[in-house]
């Protein structure tokens, strides 16, 4: 692959660390685009998983031999690694779920249980993935709270001066995400924090789309609760970080009963264990919590600045190259986006554009993203979405637009 970009980042050097590029997908390189539903994984951190299982398999907490010790060490090395990440104060404010959507629903099931009543009032974005809205209508119905939406602008951003009249003495959560996985929107999340916390309200961020592209800093931002995935940041399915003040996880009731979240159990009452184990009943996913911690210092390595500088120099291009497609209509043209590029072909079922770019061997996403809210917002029924990872290529962008401009004659004929 020609590689011509860029700056302190060797794409070609970061390219090789991951196996599962280099392969031919219906006899073409394989151009994987569909970095924001997954992004794939370095051999650093695949290894990582072989050598627990070869090496130290064990359960954790609990037992006192080598192995368990060595197991348990190296899960809570991850836990550091992932307080260090989000810049928290305390591992005891760092829960490990299953994945951002564990995370939302614990915190909707918990806090919003034991502190919505009737009349009050949830505030979440019109961007938000079904995984922020869900939660907050079945706790809202339960509790008979209203859920209110911030309307969204043509540019796909949130109408900030909309949401401050949204905010009353009855709001008493704001459900948000950092950044948009349909259209790549970057969202203020520092201003909707300050805005909300001056009407008394407590703030989840949902992470997903943030963590491996944005810096993150949940003291300076002050948020209540921020979310984030491994598997959208080069690490493995199936495990999630749930931030929370410690204040608030500890005025929290349990989100699952089990070992390991109690201190003492009796057949007629049961105290709770401290942070964040109270959070974490029963056998977690240790593997993958160990080479999350992998994945994180993959991040660390390659720094997020490097990361940034050179996806949104991919942005960039991509939009540019795709604009000048007739027929292509861009969808979400904030000013500050990650490195997503959701567009349609007016007439064309996004669907059928993602089939005829596989067989280009280019893996996009298409439909609605899990936010059919949003796309309703547009009055489409979905796009076809490009989402870039550090180790994407301008090449493989023009290989992209190769492919949509075929297609668009191909239809025009
Ligand atoms: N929120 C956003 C913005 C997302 O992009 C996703 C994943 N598509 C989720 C939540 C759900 O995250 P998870 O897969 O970790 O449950």
């Amino acid at each position: 692959m020609n590689v011509s970009e860029t700056i302190g980042l060797d794409v070609n050097k970061v390219r090789d660390s991951f196996p599962i590029l280099h392969q031919q997908i219906n006899g073409k390189p394989l151009v994987y685009f569909d970095n924001a539903a997954t992004s794939q994984k370095p051999s650093r951190v695949i290894q990582k998983l072989v050598e627990y299982y070869e090496g130290y398999n064990a359960n954790i907490h609990r037992g006192i031999h080598t192995l368990a010790e060595k197991a348990t060490r190296a899960y809570e090395g991850s836990r550091e690694s992932a307080r260090q990440f989000l810049g928290a104060q305390s591992t005891e404010e760092i829960i490990f779920t299953r994945g951002v959507t564990e995370s939302i629903n614990l915190v909707a099931s918990t806090y919003g249980r034991k502190f919505l009543n009737k009349g009050d009032e949830v505030i979440i974005s019109g961007l938000e993935h079904h995984s922020n809205i869900v939660p907050w209508q079945i706790v809202c119905e339960e509790k008979g709270a209203k859920l209110i939406v911030i309307p969204v602008t043509d540019t796909g951003e949130i109408d900030l001066s909309k949401y401050k009249s949204l905010l009353s003495d009855k709001t008493r959560i704001v459900a948000t995400n950092h950044a948009s996985n349909s259209l790549g929107t970057i969202n203020p999340v520092s201003e909707i924090i300050k805005l909300a916390h001056e009407r008394g309200s407590m703030v989840l961020v949902d992470g997903a789309q943030a963590a491996a592209h944005l810096p993150i800093n949940v003291v300076e931002l002050d948020a209540d609760f921020y979310c984030i995935s491994s598997h959208k940041m080069y690490g493995p399915t199936g495990v999630g970080v749930l931030y929370g003040k410690k204040k608030l996880l500890e005025a929290m009731p349990p989100y699952m009963g089990g070992g390991e979240m109690i201190k003492d159990v009796t057949f007629e009452k049961t105290t709770y264990n401290n942070l964040p184990y109270k959070f974490e009943a029963g056998t977690p996913n240790i593997a993958d919590v160990i080479a999350f911690g992998e994945a994180i210092a993959f991040i660390n390595e390659i720094g997020k600045a490097n990361i940034a500088q050179h996806e949104n120099e991919l942005l960039e291009y991509a939009h540019r190259k795709l604009k000048e497609i007739e027929g292509v209509r861009l969808i979400g043209t904030a000013k500050n986006k990650v490195s997503v590029v959701s567009f349609v072909i007016d007439g064309v079922h996004p669907f059928d554009i993602g089939q005829m770019l596989d067989a280009r061997g280019i893996a996009v996403r298409t439909g609605h993203h899990c936010t059919q809210p949003l796309m309703d917002r547009f009055g489409i029924e979905g796009t076809v979405r490009a989402s870039f990872a550090v180790y994407n290529t301008k090449a493989e962008i023009d290989s992209l637009a190769e492919g949509v401009k075929r297609i668009v004659n191909f239809l025009s004929k």
